[in-house]
């Protein structure tokens, strides 16, 4: 497989020779004409022609960018033979002149003989199939012509063509040895010894060209090693370097041969795998080749007495007749493999149109999302706790947003990209201090809650001036009793990132009297170490455990566990997402102090969280409304 490059290089040589054999050959054609060997000479200046006609053929019918593979080769291969042809019409004017009586044919036979091997040696350097035997074949007729004056200068002559074949050959191979490897280096990595992504580009074009004329498809692995930062950070960057290449080595034993793996850089690789006749059988392929990929690079690496774990995410695009561009295949293998690592890393997802729509999507309210604050787009809605007697005791503050163009989204779907963007700073700022006021309103509205909850993101707890931001806002509005009804909602799934920053913002805004809650207890990692190390003074019951009761009994055995851990560690428990009756009872009977959920009441607006709390029994001028079963 030749690189771009190097087609260029050997396609400009095409009009150079060319040039030298249309203008050289006339000064043979008026030679002949003169020593009368002139049929032969026009005879061999036509072929001359013809030949030249040949190859501007050639130099106009390359195209990098659009040919395939097959059509590639065939075209170097036409490239020999005219160079072969060429050079051996030179070969043949020396037979032709050297077989006449006069001296001056001779001198210029021989003159010829010696210029046109220069010329090869220097102008078909790039490729040893090309220069050798053209070399040899203008040559040794001289070194022949030489021994058979019979002489002892004929002799001498004859040893000096020797030495001077041999200087040729030896120039034209470091030139060609050069060649190599400079384009070694331009077309590969050096820590790996594989492909780099220019090559791996070019390539990826090429096979392009190659499935729109075969009508097949292929399929592209992009490879992205999970957490590899961490190897890099905690035992340095040879380390790194070296499980880089036990991974390479792994990967090039799973592949086939065929396949071309490249390094896209960092911890990234790249697979360009075989053809397949139709779509779901590559992609049945692709999937195979992955999940046995995944496997091999799990088992344990050993690199300076240190046993490493690493797993892998991987992104797959399929390749079939299509007009996008190469980058556009990888960028949508880009886009799966970051899907993968959404989900949880350590996986494989095949690239599909919804993806790229979620990719479009999610751009678009990144967008849209700078301006949803000045646009006054965002608002809070409160969602009512109540406690084992039915009363409403808290509330949840919950962000929505509304766009004129995109209209309801979900606070799913934009808190994460707020979060990856930053923008969660200003806006976590807004859903404070909002609520904060609320809080006060409702206090002196005569609205008395024992908490009020507000899910806070780690982005925010870690940035370095939350706490005193958050000092700031309790001063301004709230005095120590209301601040003590503050509830930071957390969710754990982040908090492994870095424990220690984490309890270090804890501990001073719970100075301040603010409490925590662990949110969506039950779906991260490692929860119980947590429960130990973070000040926390609640628990939430995740939706999902709640949603699953009576569905499944595992669900059950997590419920009772996690009241009954927090029972003994002295926690606080709210279940929420609690839709039916029979989830209240069971989670009540189990010891749950706070529920939340639909079943009470959907998340509401100020206004009407305000009449929700006045309606409950015993609320302050409240008519008596049964709310819990
Ligand atoms: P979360 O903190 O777990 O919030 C509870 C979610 O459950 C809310 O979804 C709520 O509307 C929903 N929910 C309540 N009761 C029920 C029920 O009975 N059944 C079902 N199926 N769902 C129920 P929402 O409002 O869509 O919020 C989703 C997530 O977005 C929240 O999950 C939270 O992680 C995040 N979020 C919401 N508001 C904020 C915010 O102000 N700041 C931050 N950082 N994140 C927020
Ligand atoms: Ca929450
Ligand atoms: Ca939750």
């Amino acid at each position: 497989m030749q690189d771009r490059h190097f087609h260029e290089f050997v396609r400009r040589q095409i009009p150079v020779l060319i040039v030298l054999a249309l203008s050289s050959g006339t000064g043979y054609l008026v030679l002949g004409w003169l020593y009368g060997v002139f049929t032969p000479a026009f005879v061999w200046y036509l072929l001359n022609i013809a030949t030249s006609a040949w190859g501007v053929q050639l130099y106009r019918r390359f195209d990098f960018a659009t040919m395939s593979e097959r059509r590639r080769e065939a075209w170097y291969r036409q490239f020999t033979v005219f160079c072969y042809a060429l050079f051996l019409l030179w070969a043949l004017i020396f037979q032709i002149f050297i077989w006449q009586d006069s001296r001056e044919l001779h001198y210029i036979a021989i003159f010829t003989e010696i210029g046109t091997s220069v010329v090869a040696s220097a102008l078909l350097a790039s490729d040893r199939r090309l220069f050798k035997p053209i070399i040899l074949v203008l040559m040794i007729p001289l070194i022949v012509y030489f021994t058979l004056i019979g002489a002892w200068y004929g002799h001498v002559l004859a040893l000096f063509a020797a030495i001077l074949t041999w200087v040729l050959l030896y120039a034209a191979r470091s030139t060609n040895n050069l060649l190599l490897k400079t384009r070694h280096q331009a077309t590969h990595d050096a820590l790996s010894g594989l492909h780099n992504r220019h090559y791996f580009i070019e390539h990826l074009q090429q096979r392009m060209n190659s499935l729109r004329e075969s009508g097949e498809y292929a399929y592209l692995l992009l490879i992205d090693l999970d957490h590899f930062k961490t190897v890099n950070d905690t035992l340095g960057h040879d380390v790194g370097d070296r499980l880089l290449q036990d991974v390479v080595a792994r990967l090039l034993r799973c592949v086939a041969s065929d396949n071309l793996v490249a390094r896209l850089g960092g911890d990234e690789f790249i697979v360009s795998g075989g053809s397949h006749a139709d779509r779901d059988a590559c992609e049945r392929a692709a999937l195979v080749l992955s999940r046995a990929l995944l496997e091999k690079l799990k088992e344990p690496y050993t690199i300076d007495n240190h046993q490493l774990h690493i797993s892998a995410s991987i992104g797959v695009s399929l390749l079939g007749a299509s007009a996008a561009s190469a980058t556009r295949f990888i960028k949508e293998a880009d886009i799966a493999m970051y899907e993968v690592k959404a989900k949880g890393r350590d996986g494989v997802f095949v690239f599909d149109e919804d993806m790229s729509c979620r990719v479009e999507t999610g751009l678009e309210i990144e967008r849209l999302l700078h301006f949803a604050l000045p646009n006054n787009e965002i608002t809070l809605h409160y969602q009512p706790q109540l406690d084992r007697s039915g009363h409403v005791i808290g509330a949840e503050a919950l962000v929505r947003w509304h766009n004129p163009t995109l209209g309801q989204i979900p606070p799913d779907r934009f808190i994460p990209i707020a979060e990856q963007t930053g923008l969660i700073l200003e806006l976590g700022r807004h859903i404070l201090e909002t609520s904060i006021r609320t809080l006060r309103t409702w206090h002196d509205a005569g609205i008395l809650l024992d908490q009020f909850s507000i899910n806070i993101s780690m982005r925010q707890l870690t940035d370095p001036t939350f706490a005193d931001q958050v000092e700031g806002m309790v001063m301004r509005h709230l005095d120590d009793h209301l601040t003590r009804k503050l509830m930071f909602e957390i969710t754990e799934s982040i908090v492994a990132d870095d424990i220690l920053r984490i309890t270090q913002a804890m501990s001073r805004l719970k100075i301040l009297g603010i409490r925590f809650s662990m949110d969506d207890f039950g779906t991260g990692y490692s929860s119980l170490s947590h429960l130990n190390r973070l000040p926390l003074d609640e628990i939430k019951i995740d939706r999902t455990f709640v949603g699953a009761l009576g569905e499944d009994e595992s669900s059950h055995a997590m419920v009772t566990t996690i009241l009954n851990l927090a029972g003994l560690l002295g926690l606080k428990t709210v279940a929420e997402g609690v839709e039916t009756a029979s989830q209240h009872q069971f989670l009540a009977q189990h010891g749950c102090m706070i529920f939340q959920g639909y079943l009470h009441s959907k998340p509401l607006i100020k206004d009407a969280f305000e009449q929700f709390y006045r309606s409950q029994p015993h609320a302050p001028g409240a008519a008596p409304v049964l709310t819990a079963p």
